[in-house]
C-alpha cells in the first residue's frame, strides 16, 4: 500500500473509492478522506453485490459545519452515545432472534450500527429503522436468505 494507514487504528488495510475521492479503513471503518455530508442513510447494492453506503462520511473527530444539522443530540458525547448503543444492541438482538440468525450475525449487525453512529449516520432516524438495516446489511453479506 502507498503509505495508506488508518489514523484511528493504524492499519493498512484501506479501501480508497477514486469515484468518490476517499478511503476507508475496512479494519475499523475509518474514513481517512472526506469533505461531505450524507443526508440519508441510504444503502446501495451495486453491480458486483457489494453493499455500500453512497456519498460521503464525516470523520468522528470532525467538527466541520456540516454537522450542525441535529447536533444537538450529541452534545452529551460519550454517555448518550452508550446508552443509544445499549438500546440499539438490545434491538439488534432482538430482530435477529425474531429472524432465527446467530451470535454471529448479531455481533456483525451491532458492529455496523456502531459505525453507523460513529459518522451520525442513525441522527435523527427512528431507531428500529437503523437497527433493521444493519441487520439487513449483514443478511447481504452472509448470504442469509431473509426479506424485510
Ligand atoms: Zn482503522
Amino acid at each position: 500500500m502507498s503509505g495508506n494507514k488508518c489514523r484511528n487504528c493504524g492499519s493498512t488495510n484501506i479501501e480508497t473509492d477514486p469515484g468518490r475521492g476517499d478511503a476507508i479503513c475496512i479494519e475499523c471503518g475509518f474514513v481517512l478522506e472526506d469533505s461531505v455530508i450524507i443526508s440519508q442513510t441510504t444503502f446501495e447494492e451495486s453491480s458486483s453485490g457489494k453493499v455500500r453506503v453512497p456519498g460521503h462520511f464525516v470523520a468522528n473527530d470532525s467538527t466541520g459545519a456540516a454537522t450542525n444539522f441535529g447536533a444537538s443530540r450529541y452534545v452529551n458525547g460519550k454517555e448518550s452515545r452508550k446508552i443509544t448503543l445499549q438500546n440499539a444492541q438490545k434491538g439488534i438482538t432482538h430482530l435477529c432472534l425474531q429472524l432465527g440468525l446467530n451470535q454471529n450475525c448479531i455481533e456483525t449487525s451491532v458492529n455496523f450500527y456502531k459505525m453507523a453512529l460513529c459518522y451520525h449516520l442513525t441522527r435523527g432516524r427512528k431507531q428500529a429503522h437503523n437497527q433493521a438495516a444493519c441487520v439487513y446489511i449483514t443478511c447481504r453479506i452472509e448470504k442469509t436468505e431473509r426479506i424485510l
